[in-house]
């Protein structure tokens, strides 16, 4: 579904962020993307639905090249969700708003329809009697719900969370794993860069380190938390204890 042909990435001429990167996911699977900071996973994971470019390399999204066409990076974003550690709610909006918004307005769904949608996206995320409030009266873990509620109304095949729990205050972090740990269970393709750790254990079907811009490693986590195999990796573990 996602695959990564040596794909180098540049910011301005001298920055190489991403090298010879190859990866590929399969539909349904589950990927937990961990590496210390600045070591190009946020990258890694906007390069999917093309909310950055790169420069050497192919990397095919659900079967488009992301390039200079611009019929497929829609067609890309129209099946990539993407969840980030800033809730990024239009404030103005309640969350019922919120989350129909793209529905109306660029999908073409009608009001009726995406307001019926948003419901069961709420429902999913346990948060359905919060609807017509607006973001600022929710707690940090209930907005970040309703941002994954309002990835969810777009029906993507792909989800991407990009360390969804670092801004929560530590009581409200289960809230929302076990939010995406209900959805991992129902199919959905996640890649999810996150540095909690019993999470990658419980969900992910492969551990990705990355350190300086490449894949040092992939394995399942018991192989990764075990047996991490360079020393990187090692050296990784050993500060998150
Ligand atoms: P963190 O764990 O801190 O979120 P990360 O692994 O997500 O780190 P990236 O955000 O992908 O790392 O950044 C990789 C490198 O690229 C870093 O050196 C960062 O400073 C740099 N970088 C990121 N975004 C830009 C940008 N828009 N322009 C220039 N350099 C950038
Ligand atoms: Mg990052």
């Amino acid at each position: 579904l996602i695959e990564f042909d040596k794909v180098n990435k540049w910011y301005g001429d001298g920055l190489h962020v991403l090298r010879d990167i190859e990866l590929s996911v399969r539909g349904g699977e589950r990927l937990v993307i961990c590496g210390p900071s600045g070591s190009g996973k946020s990258t890694l994971l906007r390069c999917v639905n093309a909310l950055e470019d790169y420069q050497e390399g192919r990397l095919t999204v659900a079967g488009h090249l992301l390039g200079d066409d611009l019929k497929s990076i829609e067609a890309v974003r129209r099946q990539v969700g993407m969840v980030f550690q800033q809730f990024n709610l239009f404030p103005h909006l309640t969350v019922l708003e919120n989350l129909t918004l793209a529905p109306v307005w660029v999908a073409g769904v009608s009001p009726a329809a995406a307001r019926e949608q948003a419901m069961a996206q709420l429902e999913r995320v346990r948060i359905a009697e919060q609807a017509d409030k607006y973001p600022l009266q929710l707690s940090g873990g209930q907005q970040q719900r309703v941002a994954i509620a309002r990835a969810l109304c777009l029906k993507p095949r792909i989800m991407l969370f990009d360390e969804p729990t670092s801004a929560l205050d530590p009581e409200m972090v289960k809230e929302v794993l076990d939010v995406m740990v209900d959805l991992a269970g129902q199919g959905m393709t996640l890649l999810c860069v996150t540095h909690e750790m019993g999470f990658a254990r419980a969900v992910a079907d492969r551990i990705v380190f990355m350190d300086e811009g490449q894949v040092m490693e992939e394995g399942t986590p018991q192989d990764f938390f075990s047996s991490p195999q360079t020393e990187r990796g090692r050296d990784f573990l050993s500060k998150l204890l």
